[in-house]
């Protein structure tokens, strides 16, 4: 029977081989790891270090799929996320990860409906000691009012040698997926850099490394597990670049992805599909991000979508430049996507 990523298949006996291997690892780093439904684990935060007994545990994680997430704010992610923000080096990342992948399964499974196997995972996977060779913080940012400890924890990079802002790109289990680089003091649109003939050049083992980045959703394997735990009803909100999604994250948004763009693949939309809910766009509010947010709203039209309203219409703004209090008014007052929809047609009809 042919095998995927998932390893050993159903049967008891793996599932415990599993959970043997996963949380005998992860509860070197978690305190009072207690089994709860569907193979999550709930235990003691080792980020924001939480003591047994003097709180109630906050950190959640999936034996299975290998995702956590810490509801007092310290985020989520994949199991390499955790472990390097628990201290631990790439390289012991990278070994770790090769001994326990086989255990983990792909984490999509809250819906019924079938899927390509592997549809959210990285067909070229890169090893986390990669990220090393980027290991600056990037002053542009830091001068623009982004937070150096959210830049830490999304692993956000600098180019020495050619110059640009990197951003790591992660499959749905965390694993790294690609790089994407953006030139510095260039805002324009379409100018962010997918590393392929960069990664090539760099080693033998990446010569036929290849990435798309529409087969990602940014920050993904961030919110799944927190969303899927929840009880909740699902929001979640969609950026069209990766700087929108982190000053929302760093203003009160966790639940934000970045599409890194202004289409919607099939992968990403079956993904936001999975997850059910309402979708919030917010992407910018330019010619390109309008046109984007009426053809995404239009894709999602089984989810309940809603639009952010921006405090000035049409000037060309994004997520990015509204102040805290003014992207919480922005989200707060969105429109449903029908509504956004009679507005700019006849905005346009005028304009
Ligand atoms: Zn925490």
């Amino acid at each position: 029977m042919p095998r995927g990523r998932g390893g050993g298949g159903g049967s008891n006996r793996s599932a415990s081989a599993r959970e043997g291997a996963v949380l005998t690892t992860v509860s070197k780093f978690v305190q009072g790891l207690k089994p709860g439904a569907n193979n999550n684990w709930l235990g003691y935060c080792p980020l924001h270090g939480e003591v047994p007994g003097r709180s109630k545990p906050s950190f959640s994680f999936n034996s299975e799929t290998g995702l956590w997430n810490c509801f007092s704010g310290c985020g989520g992610g994949g199991l390499p996320q955790l472990l390097k923000l628990v201290g631990r080096s790439g390289t012991f990342v990278d070994k770790t990860m090769a001994r326990l992948r086989p255990y983990l399964k792909e984490p999509a499974r809250k819906s019924t409906s079938s899927h390509k196997e592997g549809l959210f995972l990285a067909q070229h996977p890169l090893p986390e000691k990669l990220l090393g060779l980027y290991e600056y913080a990037p002053v542009d940012l830091l001068n623009t009012g982004f937070d150096k400890e959210v830049l830490y924890q999304h692993d956000i990079g600098f180019d020495r040698e050619l110059g640009r802002i990197t951003y790591p790109v992660r499959d749905l289990s965390g694993t790294l997926a690609g790089i994407v680089g953006k030139p510095i003091g260039d805002d324009g649109p379409g100018k962010y850099v997918v590393y392929e003939k960069e990664l090539q050049e760099k080693s033998k083992d990446f010569r036929n490394y290849s990435f798309d980045n529409h087969r990602f959703v940014w920050r993904w394997e961030r919110v799944y597990q927190r969303l899927y735990c929840s009880e909740e009803p699902t929001i979640i909100y969609v950026t069209e670049g990766f700087k929108a999604c982190l000053w929302m994250v760093q203003h009160g948004f966790p639940d934000t992805v970045a599409l890194m763009g202004t289409k919607l693949s099939t992968v990403q939309q079956k993904f936001l599909e999975r997850l059910g809910g309402t979708v919030i766009l917010c992407l910018d509010d330019d010619h390109w991000g309008r046109a984007g947010t009426r053809r995404i709203g239009y894709k999602l039209r089984g989810l309940r979508v809603k639009v952010i309203h921006y405090p000035y219409r049409y000037w060309d703004l994004q997520p990015d430049d509204l102040t805290e209090e003014e992207l919480l008014n922005a989200i707060n007052n969105a429109y449903t996507y029908t509504r956004w929809r009679r507005e700019w047609q006849g905005a346009v009809r005028s304009g």
